[in-house]
């Protein structure tokens, strides 16, 4: 069985992880947001990338959901000695991807290709695709602050800000990465992970071609939902979805995802929102913070997909 994951940072490599860990290697593919890449200190930068690589490597770090277990923060501590503001953290050890990835860049590489040496480099047997290996900007208009670059509204002013638009600069005219499309056509089954559906689904689904390419697949579509008791369980999900007036529950999550999606996994103590959703829907335990309870969603995920 093919599987196809569209992920962001957290939730999605959460999700992706499981999946990975209940699949027979090489079976699963994961789309990832690069919506959120940015520049900092002339090093290219690809959160959502790095945190479903370093997941799927077992090198995450258990807690902060980025980064490096066991890392240190020795450049940043020098950077703020030096009187920089330093306000985007970067592990000592995390260096390293960020360091190759920008020298490949800069010689002419694409993104879906260092991608791929570096995930093949720690063992990962699940592809992971950058959306597109063009530039697509997520760019957040505030009420408080005006537009903000994405890192600066999420890491640099913690997502306080309230929000009135999104826009995904570049991604009209981004192509999806090589294996992209063609993942998704040969998928039995298409998953949208847990993860903020405006900020790291809807940029992938803005990318020429992969909306429709999930459209015109007749296969089970299947999204977890990231909130529960319409709250996220990490992060501005509910928030921001409030703030744009849509409807911050599992209930909106299936509005907003609408005819992409054929079932919603939501959690049991949302069990009483089924009944308005008008896909499918499975209530279980969708909290995953560990490993364990990871492969528990995947295994129960791929039995209803499976059944669809
Ligand atoms: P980001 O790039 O790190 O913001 O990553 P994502 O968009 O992939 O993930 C953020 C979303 O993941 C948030 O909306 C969270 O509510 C959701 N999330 C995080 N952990 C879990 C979990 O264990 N279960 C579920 N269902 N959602 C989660
Ligand atoms: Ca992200």
């Amino acid at each position: 069985m093919n599987l196809v994951a569209l992920a962001g940072g957290v939730g999605g490599a959460r999700l992706a992880d499981g999946l990975a860990r209940c699949l027979p290697p090489g079976s699963l593919s994961v789309i990832v947001n690069t919506g959120d890449d940015f520049t900092r200190y002339g090093l290219a930068i690809s959160p959502d990338l790095d945190t479903v690589m370093y997941n799927l490597a077992g090198l995450a770090h258990p807690i902060n959901g980025w980064g490096l277990v066991d890392d240190s923060q020795q450049m940043i501590e020098m950077m703020r000695r030096y009187g920089d503001e330093a306000w985007f953290g970067l592990g000592d050890r995390d260096l390293a991807t960020h360091l190759l990835r920008t020298q490949a860049l800069h010689s002419g590489k694409l993104l879906s290709e260092v991608t791929a040496q570096l995930t093949e480099a720690l063992g990962i047997k699940s592809k992971i695709l950058p959306m597109s290996d063009n530039r697509v900007a997520t760019m957040v208009e505030t009420v408080d602050r005006g537009l903000l670059e994405f890192q600066e509204y999420f890491v640099r002013y913690r997502w306080q800000p309230v929000v009135k638009a999104i826009c995904y600069d570049g991604a009209e005219l981004a192509m999806p990465a090589p294996g992209v499309i063609e993942a998704l056509e040969q998928a039995d089954g298409i998953i949208f992970c847990p993860s903020n559906p405006v900020l790291s689904v809807e940029p992938i689904l803005q990318v020429q071609g992969i909306r429709d390419t999930i459209l015109n697949r007749n296969v089970p579509c299947v999204a977890v939902s990231p909130l529960i008791g319409g709250k996220a369980v990490k992060g501005p999900a509910a928030k921001l979805m409030d703030e744009l007036s849509l409807d911050a529950s599992s209930r909106g999550i299936a509005t907003y995802y609408g005819t992409l999606i054929d079932g919603l996994m939501i959690d049991t103590s949302d069990s009483d929102l089924a009944s308005a959703i008008p896909q499918k829907t499975l209530a279980t335990n969708i909290l995953m913070p560990t490993v364990e309870e990871r492969v528990r969603l995947a295994h129960e995920l791929l039995d209803w997909v499976g059944k669809l």
